[in-house]
């Protein structure tokens, strides 16, 4: 059976918040019984926008992952929640049904992605319910996604099958997957949010004037093994990505042209940016 998954490109992301207000106008202010309580004016954001600052200027990065209901397939706000009042649809989307649901805070607490928000005045846990009210009326997109200028997120439904061999070649990841929550959110190009970056500005000095070293090789070495290689841009500019944070030590290596080699060591916790190295 085809069920729903959602697709999200953190590389396309501009932090517009286009798809968290179209959410809220669908929601706030709107009862759809059996999906979805009114959202309250102020205080949920049922799509949320995570940012990350990487590095140093003027090495500096942005990226803006948009975060939601996961609509897990082992979800915990299900196992969490009494009277059925969490449950999963044939179609993968989770639905925490707002009548049932009151004054059930434990749902929550249970989920691991603080995808719950609790609505103090109806006294009931909610969630983005993927626009399931739209879906059973044969939308095909969800609010947000019809808002985002840069088409960053996706809606499909496919086989799961399919979902997972796409996710496997186009790199597709989900949020904590160490959970085994079985996320059907994807995301492309995560790395920019998860990883960290090593990177650098290779420069000389000749006769007083400092200049740029193009060309220069830079080895990123770990354990005395040879991690990666480049070559530095017309700015002298290097930079090693998609590394793990708090990753320990590691050994940047340099070698330009007509000057002796150079090594400097590196201990990685979050993106650094090593500043103007001198050769
Ligand atoms: S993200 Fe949280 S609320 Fe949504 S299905 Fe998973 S556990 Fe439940
Ligand atoms: S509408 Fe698109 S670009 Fe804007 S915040 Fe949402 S996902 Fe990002």
């Amino acid at each position: 059976m085809k069920k729903w998954n959602m697709i999200i490109d953190v590389a396309e992301c501009t932090n517009c918040n286009g798809c968290t207000l179209a959410t809220m106008d669908e929601y706030v202010g709107n009862d759809w019984p059996g999906y979805a309580a009114p959202m309250p004016k102020h205080g949920h954001r049922w799509i949320d926008i995570k940012q990350k600052e990487r590095g140093q200027a003027p090495f500096v990065d942005l990226a803006y992952v948009p975060t939601m209901c996961n609509h897990c397939d082992d979800a915990p706000c299900i196992k969490a929640a009494k009277n059925g009042a969490a449950y999963k649809r044939p179609d993968g989307i989770v639905i925490i049904d707002p009548e049932k649901a009151k004054g059930q805070r434990q749902i929550v607490e249970s989920c691991p992605y603080g995808a719950v928000w609790w609505n103090e005045e109806l006294q009931t846990p909610q969630i983005w319910p993927f626009d399931a009210h739209l879906i059973d009326q044969g939308w095909t997109e969800t609010r947000g996604q019809l808002s985002c200028p840069t088409r960053a997120m996706q809606a499909v439904c496919v086989e799961d099958d399919d979902m997972r061999r796409r996710a496997a070649d186009e790199g597709l990841e989900v949020l904590r997957p160490e959970l085994g929550t079985r996320p059907r959110v994807w995301y492309r190009n995560l790395w920019r949010y998860t990883k960290a970056f090593i990177g650098g500005s290779v420069s000389t000095e000749e006769n007083g004037t400092v200049d740029c070293v193009e060309g220069a090789t830079v080895r990123l070495l770990k354990d005395g093994g040879k991690l990666a290689e480049m070559a530095t841009d017309n700015y002298g500019d290097f930079k090693f990505d998609k590394l793990d944070e708090n990753s320990g030590a590691y050994a940047v290596e340099i070698e330009a042209a007509g000057k002796p080699k150079k090594t400097v060591p590196v201990t990685l916790a979050e993106s650094v940016y090593l500043g103007e190295i001198r050769v």
